[in-house]
């Protein structure tokens, strides 16, 4: 079979004249026109042979006419790398050859796009399955396996690495594919020809020793046909029966090498009697004769008519010995039974008419997904069954990655479950999601044979988001964003936790002397089980550990061990409290006073100061100003679940604005003095200064920094106006730390 590959190519006049001569009916115009625009589509492309491209196309439509395909098919056969690769698109097709020839182009041109297939044989099963779930009408699988059949036979022309690959995947995938359909032809030279470059020793070893012998095989062949019909000829038959006699295929003798360790003279099955009659009952009459004519080898008959293999094949075989003791096998089967051997699926465009009834149609798909999803296993050694014992259960789907993995999910999981069994962080870094080449939502549902690729951010911030939870269907994924949201708190909880206790213990003067404070806690430890500080913290942090409960007795604790506090030389600092609830639309909120809340440092926001309460995890409330950067570009942002978090406060209108502290900047062209009438200004307006420094900026102005205490906005916003009438300065603004 594989010196078809020595065998120049077909051109249109011999195809033509082909499908004539079959006696099937075809409409020859439509290939014809099929034809000249594939080739004014391809131009003056070349294959890697050199020879036009328009060659490949056409032998794979030789191909098709020879499996008996229809019209149609053949039509795809010459078109089908059009989309692929000439500038014509779907639409050109569909517009000149129709839906039915436009919807198989397309799902080749889908199927070319699929990453070569080199991973392990485990997933092998799984890539046939997307393969055939690609091939909504199992015409493209049969293109394609005709066009795979005719890029291996012309696979010398490729560097070696690629010979490689493309032999490896046609033995691992599409071989195995083609022997699901049943069809034997294609199946046998895909084999054969892969393992050729696959494994060149021994494809030439086994070879030779074929061709050795080669004239006393056929003797010995000829001379049982010739025993065995006249036997037969004493018996009665509807037809003459028809005795042939072959070689299996050389991958079919090397695996019996292979797997059964035998020396390639003691295969029994190098050779085969082929009888074929007209019905079941003389398949049986042919056996009881052979049985009794030769001598049958124990456990070497199978019947494969009463129990048909996955792939329906249909058979008697049995294995006899010769008066002259060589082995050899008998294969016994109908003229029905053989075609559908020879040609699988294929038999059914060849051999029956009509199958534009959709009902029929639908049967035989039926028929084929029963074939492919048999998961019946054989003890016949050829069976490559055992490649795909792996079988996905129908209630789940496999989608492909860009690079070729496929994927195994439950039925119904989105992209979100996809992100997540590639790889823990791919999903918390998921923004976006492709489905063959185009966006998806994050929660599209998946299908079998899609490619899907995930779109992640670099920023090391973004994670999950809640949503997320009620998208995904597996529960590996949820576990994986609760994990992630419980993780991400703590660290939160705990950063909250410990800044809180500080605080708390600031304005309680408890100064705890370095490494004691684990020893001093200990106590609170032990109550509220927590194993290390940071537990502390992290149980402050998200209330867990109330410190309006704990303060008053860590207080008795502290003067007990470190004696009474330090008398502070200044007033404790005012607290000013934002009132929270009542009046303009904010959110009421009972005992105001068990709030804990803090002025915002990036802002420090005074009284007068527009204001809004953030909510903090496990900390009470933060008041920003309503310029805050942080407010503003929250609400730019509009992420609904953090906006939630912001709530609308006013301060107390029994606050009285005090003195606070604030931070002023003043960009200022730089000269003599400016640094003095800053701060003359600022004295003037009885405005006491801590700290004032100034630097030169790049550009040659200067900034002055002032660290000031206020009465409240109307002051600091007088004291800004003044400083602005100041010669050179360009801006004052609050300063942002
Ligand atoms: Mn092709």
């Amino acid at each position: 079979m594989n010196n078809e590959a020595a065998k120049s190519c077909i051109s249109i006049e011999e195809l033509t004249k082909k499908i004539v001569d079959t006696d099937r009916k075809y409409n020859l115009s439509k290939i014809l026109s099929a034809y000249e625009f594939a080739a004014k589509a391809h131009g003056d492309q070349k294959r890697s042979s050199g020879e036009p491209y328009i060659v490949h196309p056409l032998s794979v439509a030789e191909i098709l006419v020879d499996l008996g395909m229809d019209t149609d098919t053949i039509c795809v056969g010459l078109l089908h790398d059009v989309v692929e690769d000439t500038e014509y698109t779907l639409d050109d097709i569909r517009a000149l050859f129709g839906q039915d020839v436009a919807l198989l182009v397309d799902g080749i041109t889908k199927m070319s796009r699929i990453p070569i297939f080199d991973k392990e044989e485990q997933q092998a099963g799984n890539f046939m399955k997307v393969l055939l779930a690609m091939a909504h009408d199992i015409r493209v699988m049969i293109i394609k396996l005709a066009d795979r059949l005719h890029n291996i036979r012309t696979l010398g022309y490729l560097p070696p690495y690629k010979q490689r690959r493309i032999a490896q995947e046609t033995m691992n995938i599409y071989a195995p594919i083609a022997h699901r359909l049943g069809i034997r032809t294609i199946h046998e030279e895909l084999e054969d020809t892969s393992f050729r470059y696959l494994d060149p020793y021994a494809y030439s070893e086994i070879e030779h020793v074929m061709l050795l012998k080669k004239e006393k095989r056929e003797m010995f062949i000829d001379s049982i046909i010739e025993r065995l019909s006249r036997r037969l000829e004493q018996e009665h038959f509807s037809k003459t029966p028809m005795i042939s006699g072959r070689v299996k295929s050389i991958y079919g003798i090397y695996k019996k090498v292979y797997i059964l360790h035998k020396n390639i003279d003691e295969i029994y099955d190098k050779y085969a009697i082929r009888v074929i009659v007209d019905t079941e009952a003389e398949c049986y009459l042919v056996l009881g004769i052979v049985h009794s004519f030769f001598r049958p080898i124990p456990n070497r008959f199978k019947d494969y008519i009463a129990a048909p293999k996955a792939n329906m094949y249909q058979s008697l075989h049995t294995t006899v010995t010769s008066i002259e003791e060589i082995p050899f096998e008998i294969q016994i089967r109908t003229w029905d039974m053989h075609i559908s051997a020879e040609y699988g699926i294929a038999a059914h465009w060849k051999y029956k008419e009509g199958i534009q009834k959709r009902d029929r149609m639908e049967e035989r798909l039926a028929w084929v997904r029963q074939v492919i999803e048999a998961q019946q296993t054989s003890d016949d050694v050829e069976e490559i069954v055992n490649i795909i014992k792996n079988d996905i259960a129908p209630e789940e789907i496999v989608v492909m990655t860009p690079r070729g993995d496929s994927i195994t999910l439950p039925q119904n999981a989105t992209v979100l479950d996809f992100a997540y069994r590639i790889h823990t962080e791919i999903g918390h870094k998921t923004v976006g999601a492709k489905v063959d080449g185009k966006m998806v939502s994050l929660d599209y549902r998946l299908k079998t044979g899609e490619i899907c690729e995930i779109l992640t951010t670099k920023d090391p911030n973004k994670g999950p988001s809640r949503s997320w939870q009620q998208i995904v269907q597996t529960n590996e994924a949820k576990s994986k964003i609760r994990s992630w949201f419980k993780k991400e708190r703590r660290e939160e909880n705990i950063q909250q936790g410990a800044m809180t206790l500080e605080q708390e213990f600031k304005r309680c003067r408890i100064v705890i002397p370095e490494g004691e404070l684990e020893e001093f806690l200990a106590d609170d430890l032990k109550r509220h089980n927590c194993e290390s500080l940071e537990d502390f913290y992290a149980s402050i942090g998200y209330g867990g550990v109330s410190l309006t409960k704990i303060m008053p007795r860590l207080k008795e604790q502290y003067i007990k061990k470190y004696g009474p506090q330090p008398e502070s030389d200044n007033e404790e600092l005012p607290i000013v409290e934002p009132a929270f609830g009542d009046g303009g639309g904010c959110i009421t909120i009972d005992k105001i006073d068990d709030i804990v809340y803090k002025l915002a440092k990036c802002c420090s926001p005074v009284p007068g100061d527009d204001i809004v309460g953030f909510v903090t995890r496990g900390h009470g409330i933060s008041i920003h100003s309503k310029n805050c950067i942080n407010y503003v570009s929250a609400k730019l942002r509009g992420n609904p679940e953090e906006m939630e978090r912001w709530m609308a406060v006013k301060w107390k209108e029994t606050a009285k604005p005090m003195k606070l502290s604030t931070n002023i900047e003043v960009v200022a062209v730089d000269r003599v003095g400016l640094v003095f009438d800053v701060s003359k200004v600022i004295a003037e307006q009885k405005v006491l200064i801590h700290n004032l420094n100034s630097r030169l900026l790049k550009n040659g102005n200067a900034i002055i920094y002032a660290s000031i205490h206020v009465d409240g906005t109307d002051q600091l916003s007088n004291l800004l106006s003044k400083i602005r009438r100041i010669n050179g300065v360009i801006s004052v603004d609050r300063a942002r730390k």
